[in-house]
Protein backbone atom coordinates (compact mmCIF):
# COMPACT_ATOMS: atom_id res chain seq x y z
CA UNK A 1 0.00 0.00 0.00
CA UNK A 2 3.24 2.01 1.09
CA UNK A 3 4.28 1.85 -2.73
CA UNK A 4 1.13 2.20 -4.38
CA UNK A 5 0.93 5.78 -2.27
CA UNK A 6 4.51 6.68 -3.35
CA UNK A 7 3.84 5.85 -7.13
CA UNK A 8 0.74 7.94 -6.75
CA UNK A 9 2.13 10.74 -5.13
CA UNK A 10 4.83 11.14 -8.13
CA UNK A 11 2.02 12.29 -10.18
CA UNK A 12 -1.74 12.98 -8.44
CA UNK A 13 -1.24 16.18 -6.22
CA UNK A 14 -1.56 14.04 -2.78
CA UNK A 15 -1.40 10.82 -4.07
CA UNK A 16 -5.81 11.19 -4.84
CA UNK A 17 -7.73 13.03 -6.93
CA UNK A 18 -9.89 14.03 -3.85
CA UNK A 19 -8.12 15.45 -0.98
CA UNK A 20 -9.97 13.31 2.02
CA UNK A 21 -8.94 10.43 0.36
CA UNK A 22 -5.48 10.55 1.36
CA UNK A 23 -6.01 9.85 5.24
CA UNK A 24 -4.94 13.60 6.51
CA UNK A 25 -7.14 13.80 9.11
CA UNK A 26 -6.44 10.09 10.62
CA UNK A 27 -3.15 9.98 9.36
CA UNK A 28 -1.35 7.09 7.45
CA UNK A 29 -1.21 5.45 4.49
CA UNK A 30 -4.92 5.41 2.52
CA UNK A 31 -5.89 1.82 1.48
CA UNK A 32 -5.62 1.32 -2.13
CA UNK A 33 -9.24 -0.88 -3.29
CA UNK A 34 -9.01 -3.03 -5.97
CA UNK A 35 -12.61 -4.37 -6.26
CA UNK A 36 -15.62 -4.30 -4.49
CA UNK A 37 -19.45 -6.19 -3.90
CA UNK A 38 -22.34 -6.40 -1.61
CA UNK A 39 -21.46 -4.81 1.78
CA UNK A 40 -17.08 -5.52 1.00
CA UNK A 41 -14.00 -3.60 -0.31
CA UNK A 42 -11.02 -5.74 -1.17
CA UNK A 43 -7.48 -3.72 -0.92
CA UNK A 44 -4.73 -4.56 -3.29
CA UNK A 45 -3.18 -7.00 -1.17
CA UNK A 46 -6.86 -8.81 -1.21
CA UNK A 47 -7.68 -7.68 2.39
CA UNK A 48 -11.16 -7.89 3.14
CA UNK A 49 -13.27 -4.51 4.83
CA UNK A 50 -16.69 -4.32 5.90
CA UNK A 51 -17.35 -0.91 4.10
CA UNK A 52 -19.34 2.06 6.20
CA UNK A 53 -18.58 4.56 3.28
CA UNK A 54 -19.92 3.32 0.53
CA UNK A 55 -18.16 5.55 -1.95
CA UNK A 56 -19.48 8.25 0.31
CA UNK A 57 -23.08 7.60 -0.51
CA UNK A 58 -23.84 6.33 -3.51
CA UNK A 59 -23.73 2.80 -2.81
CA UNK A 60 -26.96 1.76 -0.75
CA UNK A 61 -27.96 -1.29 -2.52
CA UNK A 62 -23.63 -2.51 -1.96
CA UNK A 63 -21.36 -2.98 -4.30
CA UNK A 64 -21.39 -4.19 -7.87
CA UNK A 65 -24.82 -4.76 -7.39
CA UNK A 66 -26.09 -7.55 -10.72
CA UNK A 67 -28.98 -5.88 -11.47
CA UNK A 68 -27.29 -2.45 -12.18
CA UNK A 69 -24.24 -4.21 -13.29
CA UNK A 70 -26.24 -5.54 -16.09
CA UNK A 71 -27.75 -2.84 -17.18
CA UNK A 72 -24.76 -1.02 -17.50
CA UNK A 73 -23.35 -3.86 -19.69
CA UNK A 74 -26.56 -3.44 -21.77
CA UNK A 75 -27.22 -0.10 -22.11
CA UNK A 76 -23.16 0.38 -23.03
CA UNK A 77 -23.45 -2.16 -25.76
CA UNK A 78 -25.28 0.41 -27.65
CA UNK A 79 -22.84 3.79 -27.39
CA UNK A 80 -21.45 5.05 -24.45
CA UNK A 81 -22.70 9.07 -25.62
CA UNK A 82 -24.32 10.55 -28.26
CA UNK A 83 -24.76 14.47 -27.65
CA UNK A 84 -28.25 14.00 -28.36
CA UNK A 85 -30.97 13.56 -26.32
CA UNK A 86 -32.31 9.28 -24.96
CA UNK A 87 -35.58 8.24 -24.00
CA UNK A 88 -33.78 7.19 -20.68
CA UNK A 89 -33.27 10.80 -19.51
CA UNK A 90 -37.17 11.72 -19.75
CA UNK A 91 -38.13 8.07 -17.62
CA UNK A 92 -34.96 9.07 -14.82
CA UNK A 93 -36.44 12.59 -14.62
CA UNK A 94 -40.19 11.23 -14.28
CA UNK A 95 -38.78 8.45 -11.36
CA UNK A 96 -36.99 11.32 -9.30
CA UNK A 97 -40.01 13.40 -9.80
CA UNK A 98 -42.25 10.92 -8.76
CA UNK A 99 -39.94 10.37 -5.70
CA UNK A 100 -39.72 13.65 -4.49
CA UNK A 101 -43.04 15.58 -5.22
CA UNK A 102 -41.39 19.35 -4.95
CA UNK A 103 -39.67 18.41 -8.40
CA UNK A 104 -41.43 19.39 -11.22
CA UNK A 105 -38.77 19.60 -13.47
CA UNK A 106 -34.77 18.65 -13.12
CA UNK A 107 -31.35 19.13 -15.08
CA UNK A 108 -28.97 16.57 -14.81
CA UNK A 109 -25.45 17.53 -14.54
CA UNK A 110 -22.04 15.60 -13.86
CA UNK A 111 -21.78 16.17 -10.12
CA UNK A 112 -22.82 17.62 -6.73
CA UNK A 113 -20.72 20.32 -7.15
CA UNK A 114 -22.09 21.50 -10.62
CA UNK A 115 -25.87 21.36 -9.35
CA UNK A 116 -25.26 22.99 -6.29
CA UNK A 117 -23.16 25.86 -8.83
CA UNK A 118 -25.79 25.65 -11.50
CA UNK A 119 -28.70 25.80 -8.55
CA UNK A 120 -27.09 29.38 -7.46
CA UNK A 121 -26.78 30.86 -10.69
CA UNK A 122 -30.49 30.14 -11.49
CA UNK A 123 -31.90 31.00 -8.65
CA UNK A 124 -29.77 34.10 -8.70
CA UNK A 125 -31.26 34.65 -12.12
CA UNK A 126 -34.05 34.09 -11.62
CA UNK A 127 -34.50 36.67 -8.63
CA UNK A 128 -32.30 39.30 -10.20
CA UNK A 129 -30.13 39.28 -6.84
CA UNK A 130 -26.76 38.55 -5.83
CA UNK A 131 -26.56 37.19 -2.06
CA UNK A 132 -26.59 33.94 -0.89
CA UNK A 133 -27.00 32.44 2.54
CA UNK A 134 -25.45 29.36 3.42
CA UNK A 135 -24.51 27.37 6.92
CA UNK A 136 -21.68 26.48 9.01
CA UNK A 137 -20.69 22.62 8.50
CA UNK A 138 -22.29 22.41 5.44
CA UNK A 139 -20.95 21.49 2.28
CA UNK A 140 -22.05 22.17 -1.24
CA UNK A 141 -19.16 21.35 -3.37
CA UNK A 142 -16.28 23.42 -4.41
CA UNK A 143 -17.74 26.01 -6.87
CA UNK A 144 -16.55 29.23 -5.67
CA UNK A 145 -19.34 31.02 -3.90
CA UNK A 146 -20.06 28.36 -1.45
CA UNK A 147 -16.09 27.94 -0.60
CA UNK A 148 -16.82 31.04 2.03
CA UNK A 149 -17.09 31.22 5.66
CA UNK A 150 -18.44 33.98 8.17
CA UNK A 151 -16.29 36.82 8.66
CA UNK A 152 -16.08 38.29 12.15
CA UNK A 153 -19.93 39.27 12.51
CA UNK A 154 -22.82 37.01 10.69
CA UNK A 155 -23.56 40.19 8.71
CA UNK A 156 -20.11 41.21 7.82
CA UNK A 157 -19.10 39.85 4.39
CA UNK A 158 -17.98 36.25 3.99
CA UNK A 159 -14.10 35.33 3.35
CA UNK A 160 -13.11 33.00 0.99
CA UNK A 161 -11.92 29.30 2.38
CA UNK A 162 -9.25 28.50 -0.20
CA UNK A 163 -7.14 30.68 -2.11
CA UNK A 164 -8.25 31.43 -5.68
CA UNK A 165 -11.71 32.79 -4.63
CA UNK A 166 -11.60 36.12 -5.06
CA UNK A 167 -13.30 38.29 -2.16
CA UNK A 168 -15.43 40.16 -4.77
CA UNK A 169 -17.29 36.43 -4.78
CA UNK A 170 -16.93 36.02 -1.30
CA UNK A 171 -18.75 39.25 -0.36
CA UNK A 172 -22.09 37.75 -1.95
CA UNK A 173 -22.42 34.64 0.66
CA UNK A 174 -23.16 34.99 4.07
CA UNK A 175 -22.40 32.16 6.45
CA UNK A 176 -24.92 31.52 8.99
CA UNK A 177 -24.82 29.13 12.25
CA UNK A 178 -26.52 25.62 11.73
CA UNK A 179 -30.00 25.89 13.81
CA UNK A 180 -29.80 29.07 15.06
CA UNK A 181 -32.99 30.80 14.87
CA UNK A 182 -32.79 33.92 16.13
CA UNK A 183 -29.72 35.26 13.73
CA UNK A 184 -31.86 33.58 11.10
CA UNK A 185 -34.30 35.96 11.52
CA UNK A 186 -32.09 38.69 12.39
CA UNK A 187 -30.39 38.19 8.72
CA UNK A 188 -33.91 38.23 7.25
CA UNK A 189 -34.64 41.60 8.80
CA UNK A 190 -31.66 42.75 7.80
CA UNK A 191 -31.08 41.69 4.37
CA UNK A 192 -34.01 39.61 3.61
CA UNK A 193 -34.91 41.92 0.21
CA UNK A 194 -31.02 41.26 -1.36
CA UNK A 195 -31.08 37.32 -0.42
CA UNK A 196 -31.59 35.55 -3.65
CA UNK A 197 -31.56 31.80 -2.21
CA UNK A 198 -30.79 30.38 0.93
CA UNK A 199 -28.69 26.88 0.51
CA UNK A 200 -28.64 24.65 3.22
CA UNK A 201 -28.51 20.45 4.00
CA UNK A 202 -31.84 19.48 5.35
CA UNK A 203 -29.87 17.17 7.63
CA UNK A 204 -26.09 17.78 7.60
CA UNK A 205 -23.78 15.07 6.57
CA UNK A 206 -21.07 16.77 6.00
CA UNK A 207 -20.01 17.68 10.03
CA UNK A 208 -20.89 13.66 10.46
CA UNK A 209 -24.82 13.24 10.97
CA UNK A 210 -26.24 16.77 12.44
CA UNK A 211 -29.96 16.65 11.59
CA UNK A 212 -31.89 20.46 11.01
CA UNK A 213 -34.44 21.05 13.49
CA UNK A 214 -37.94 20.76 12.61
CA UNK A 215 -38.89 24.49 13.57
CA UNK A 216 -35.34 25.88 12.94
CA UNK A 217 -36.03 24.71 8.77
CA UNK A 218 -39.96 25.86 9.09
CA UNK A 219 -38.62 29.29 9.90
CA UNK A 220 -36.56 29.22 7.08
CA UNK A 221 -38.99 27.81 4.61
CA UNK A 222 -41.34 31.21 5.74
CA UNK A 223 -38.83 33.65 5.39
CA UNK A 224 -37.60 32.67 2.89
CA UNK A 225 -41.52 32.50 1.09
CA UNK A 226 -42.00 35.73 2.93
CA UNK A 227 -38.62 37.47 1.02
CA UNK A 228 -39.31 35.88 -2.32
CA UNK A 229 -36.05 34.40 -1.90
CA UNK A 230 -35.22 30.37 -3.31
CA UNK A 231 -34.85 27.77 -0.46
CA UNK A 232 -33.05 25.41 -1.86
CA UNK A 233 -32.65 21.95 -0.02
CA UNK A 234 -29.14 20.35 -0.79
CA UNK A 235 -29.91 16.61 -0.87
CA UNK A 236 -26.86 15.41 -2.86
CA UNK A 237 -26.29 12.74 0.37
CA UNK A 238 -29.51 12.96 2.21
CA UNK A 239 -31.71 12.24 -1.02
CA UNK A 240 -32.73 8.68 -1.16
CA UNK A 241 -30.35 7.86 1.54
CA UNK A 242 -32.31 9.06 4.76
CA UNK A 243 -35.98 8.29 3.31
CA UNK A 244 -36.93 7.86 0.23
CA UNK A 245 -38.18 11.25 -0.23
CA UNK A 246 -35.29 12.40 1.28
CA UNK A 247 -34.81 14.73 4.35
CA UNK A 248 -37.82 17.27 2.41
CA UNK A 249 -40.06 14.27 2.98
CA UNK A 250 -38.96 13.71 6.97
CA UNK A 251 -39.23 17.09 7.88
CA UNK A 252 -42.59 17.80 5.26
CA UNK A 253 -41.20 21.16 3.98
CA UNK A 254 -41.15 21.64 -0.04
CA UNK A 255 -38.32 23.38 -0.99
CA UNK A 256 -38.17 25.71 -4.36
CA UNK A 257 -35.03 23.57 -5.83
CA UNK A 258 -33.46 20.69 -4.57
CA UNK A 259 -29.71 19.47 -5.30
CA UNK A 260 -29.13 15.85 -6.12
CA UNK A 261 -26.41 13.54 -6.33
CA UNK A 262 -24.88 9.92 -5.20
CA UNK A 263 -27.31 7.65 -4.74
CA UNK A 264 -29.29 9.11 -8.43
CA UNK A 265 -26.15 7.91 -10.03
CA UNK A 266 -25.87 4.52 -8.43
CA UNK A 267 -21.77 5.16 -8.36
CA UNK A 268 -21.67 6.71 -11.65
CA UNK A 269 -20.78 10.68 -11.93
CA UNK A 270 -24.31 12.07 -11.44
CA UNK A 271 -25.53 15.41 -10.37
CA UNK A 272 -29.24 16.79 -10.66
CA UNK A 273 -31.20 20.04 -9.79
CA UNK A 274 -34.73 20.79 -9.79
CA UNK A 275 -38.21 21.91 -8.35
CA UNK A 276 -40.68 24.28 -9.47
CA UNK A 277 -41.63 24.97 -12.69
CA UNK A 278 -41.38 28.28 -13.30
CA UNK A 279 -37.85 28.63 -11.61
CA UNK A 280 -36.87 25.82 -13.93
CA UNK A 281 -38.10 27.09 -17.15
CA UNK A 282 -35.44 29.76 -16.45
CA UNK A 283 -33.06 27.96 -17.46
CA UNK A 284 -31.43 27.63 -21.35
CA UNK A 285 -32.86 26.85 -23.52
CA UNK A 286 -35.92 27.88 -22.32
CA UNK A 287 -35.05 30.91 -20.11
CA UNK A 288 -31.53 33.10 -19.88
CA UNK A 289 -29.60 31.54 -17.45
CA UNK A 290 -27.06 29.47 -19.01
CA UNK A 291 -26.49 25.98 -18.05
CA UNK A 292 -24.81 22.91 -20.22
CA UNK A 293 -23.01 19.81 -20.48
CA UNK A 294 -21.65 17.52 -22.89
CA UNK A 295 -22.11 14.27 -20.65
CA UNK A 296 -25.03 15.16 -19.24
CA UNK A 297 -27.61 12.80 -18.90
CA UNK A 298 -25.15 10.18 -20.13
CA UNK A 299 -27.19 7.22 -20.56
CA UNK A 300 -24.86 4.75 -18.81
CA UNK A 301 -24.95 6.58 -16.11
CA UNK A 302 -29.06 7.04 -16.16
CA UNK A 303 -29.42 3.57 -16.21
CA UNK A 304 -27.12 2.80 -13.12
CA UNK A 305 -29.03 5.40 -11.10
CA UNK A 306 -32.81 4.58 -12.50
CA UNK A 307 -31.87 0.95 -11.70
CA UNK A 308 -30.86 1.99 -8.58
CA UNK A 309 -34.10 4.23 -7.64
CA UNK A 310 -36.04 1.03 -8.73
CA UNK A 311 -34.50 -0.91 -6.51
CA UNK A 312 -34.76 1.12 -3.47
CA UNK A 313 -38.47 2.48 -4.07
CA UNK A 314 -40.21 -1.11 -3.05
CA UNK A 315 -41.67 -2.23 -0.10
CA UNK A 316 -39.84 -1.80 3.40
CA UNK A 317 -36.65 -0.77 1.84
CA UNK A 318 -36.04 2.25 4.11
CA UNK A 319 -37.76 0.62 7.00
CA UNK A 320 -35.20 -2.65 6.94
CA UNK A 321 -32.40 -0.29 6.04
CA UNK A 322 -33.26 2.10 9.28
CA UNK A 323 -33.08 -1.00 11.14
CA UNK A 324 -29.83 -2.36 10.46
CA UNK A 325 -28.31 1.22 11.41
CA UNK A 326 -30.67 1.52 14.41
CA UNK A 327 -28.88 -2.03 15.57
CA UNK A 328 -25.43 -1.07 14.44
CA UNK A 329 -25.56 2.67 16.24
CA UNK A 330 -27.19 0.91 19.53
CA UNK A 331 -24.81 -1.63 19.51
CA UNK A 332 -21.94 0.46 18.95
CA UNK A 333 -23.32 2.66 21.95
CA UNK A 334 -23.48 -0.50 24.47
CA UNK A 335 -20.22 -1.36 24.13
CA UNK A 336 -19.12 2.46 24.66
CA UNK A 337 -21.26 2.86 27.50
CA UNK A 338 -19.54 -0.32 28.95
CA UNK A 339 -16.77 0.59 28.29
CA UNK A 340 -16.83 4.16 29.56
CA UNK A 341 -16.22 6.13 26.41
CA UNK A 342 -18.60 9.20 25.82
CA UNK A 343 -20.09 8.69 22.54
CA UNK A 344 -23.11 10.13 21.49
CA UNK A 345 -24.88 9.04 17.62
CA UNK A 346 -26.82 10.31 15.52
CA UNK A 347 -28.52 8.42 12.37
CA UNK A 348 -31.52 8.29 9.65
CA UNK A 349 -32.02 5.96 7.12
CA UNK A 350 -29.04 4.50 6.22
CA UNK A 351 -26.72 7.33 7.29
CA UNK A 352 -25.08 7.61 10.95
CA UNK A 353 -22.66 9.93 12.94
CA UNK A 354 -20.41 9.24 15.67
CA UNK A 355 -19.71 11.66 18.34
CA UNK A 356 -16.88 10.81 20.94
CA UNK A 357 -18.36 13.80 23.45
CA UNK A 358 -19.80 13.88 26.39
CA UNK A 359 -22.49 16.10 24.52
CA UNK A 360 -25.64 14.22 24.67
CA UNK A 361 -27.56 16.58 21.89
CA UNK A 362 -25.29 16.98 19.18
CA UNK A 363 -27.16 19.49 16.70
CA UNK A 364 -24.76 22.29 16.05
CA UNK A 365 -21.12 22.67 14.25
CA UNK A 366 -19.69 23.67 17.38
CA UNK A 367 -20.66 20.60 18.79
CA UNK A 368 -19.05 18.66 16.24
CA UNK A 369 -16.08 20.65 16.78
CA UNK A 370 -16.20 20.03 20.02
CA UNK A 371 -15.53 16.04 19.90
CA UNK A 372 -12.69 14.13 20.90
CA UNK A 373 -10.34 13.85 17.09
CA UNK A 374 -7.56 11.70 19.23
CA UNK A 375 -10.38 9.00 19.96
CA UNK A 376 -12.05 9.01 16.53
CA UNK A 377 -8.48 8.27 14.98
CA UNK A 378 -7.65 5.62 17.60
CA UNK A 379 -11.21 4.35 16.60
CA UNK A 380 -10.76 4.42 12.84
CA UNK A 381 -6.96 2.53 12.61
CA UNK A 382 -7.97 0.12 15.22
CA UNK A 383 -11.75 -0.36 13.04
CA UNK A 384 -9.58 -0.59 9.43
CA UNK A 385 -6.94 -2.98 11.23
CA UNK A 386 -9.81 -5.43 11.87
CA UNK A 387 -11.02 -5.24 8.78
CA UNK A 388 -13.75 -2.30 9.27
CA UNK A 389 -13.49 0.65 6.67
CA UNK A 390 -14.93 3.99 8.41
CA UNK A 391 -14.92 7.47 6.93
CA UNK A 392 -11.18 8.76 7.25
CA UNK A 393 -12.05 11.66 9.19
CA UNK A 394 -14.28 12.33 12.23
CA UNK A 395 -16.62 14.57 10.17
CA UNK A 396 -18.37 12.40 7.96
CA UNK A 397 -21.04 10.79 8.16
CA UNK A 398 -21.24 6.57 7.77
CA UNK A 399 -23.41 4.92 5.68
CA UNK A 400 -25.15 1.21 5.47
CA UNK A 401 -26.78 -0.56 2.63
CA UNK A 402 -29.13 -3.21 2.00
CA UNK A 403 -25.95 -5.26 1.63
CA UNK A 404 -25.27 -5.56 5.13
CA UNK A 405 -26.47 -8.47 7.17
CA UNK A 406 -26.80 -9.50 10.59
CA UNK A 407 -23.90 -11.17 10.79
CA UNK A 408 -22.13 -7.96 9.31
CA UNK A 409 -23.44 -5.53 12.11
CA UNK A 410 -22.12 -7.52 15.01
CA UNK A 411 -18.76 -8.27 14.08
CA UNK A 412 -18.16 -4.16 13.44
CA UNK A 413 -19.85 -4.20 16.72
CA UNK A 414 -17.47 -6.81 18.33
CA UNK A 415 -14.76 -4.42 16.60
CA UNK A 416 -15.73 -1.77 18.31
CA UNK A 417 -15.62 -2.98 21.97
CA UNK A 418 -12.13 -4.00 21.28
CA UNK A 419 -11.42 -0.24 19.56
CA UNK A 420 -13.00 1.70 22.76
CA UNK A 421 -10.72 -0.50 24.99
CA UNK A 422 -7.30 0.70 23.51
CA UNK A 423 -9.18 4.34 23.78
CA UNK A 424 -9.88 3.52 27.69
CA UNK A 425 -6.41 2.45 27.67
CA UNK A 426 -4.96 5.53 26.01
CA UNK A 427 -3.13 3.97 23.23
C1 LIG B 1 -21.02 15.22 -1.85
C2 LIG B 1 -21.81 16.46 -1.66
C3 LIG B 1 -21.77 17.52 -2.59
C4 LIG B 1 -20.80 17.55 -3.73
O1 LIG B 1 -21.01 16.53 -4.64
P1 LIG B 1 -19.78 16.11 -5.61
O2 LIG B 1 -20.41 15.11 -6.52
O3 LIG B 1 -18.71 15.57 -4.73
O4 LIG B 1 -19.35 17.33 -6.32
C5 LIG B 1 -22.63 18.58 -2.40
N1 LIG B 1 -23.46 18.63 -1.36
C6 LIG B 1 -23.52 17.64 -0.44
C7 LIG B 1 -24.49 17.74 0.68
C8 LIG B 1 -22.68 16.55 -0.55
O5 LIG B 1 -22.72 15.59 0.39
Amino acid sequence: MKKLFEEAKQRLPGGVNSPVRAFKAVSGTPVFIKKASGAYLYDSEGKKYIDYVGSWGPMILGHAHPKIIKAISETAKCGLSFGAPTEIETKMANKICDLMPSIKKIRMVNSGTEAAMSAIRLARGYTKRDTIVKFEGCYHGHADSLLVKAGSGALTLGIPTSPGVPKDFAKHTVTLTYNDIAQLEETFKNIGNKIAAVIIEPMAGNMSLVPGGKKFLKVLKNLCDKNDSILIFDEVMTGFRVALGGAQSIFDITPDLTILGKIIGGGMPVGAFGGKEDIMNYIAPDGPVYQAGTLSGNPVAMCAGLETLNLISTDNFFESLEFKTKKLVEGIVEKANKIGVPLTTNHAGGMFGLFFTTEKNIDSFEKVMGCNKTHYNIFFHCMLEKGIYLAPSSFEAGFISASHSQLDIESTIAAAKDAFKKIKNGS
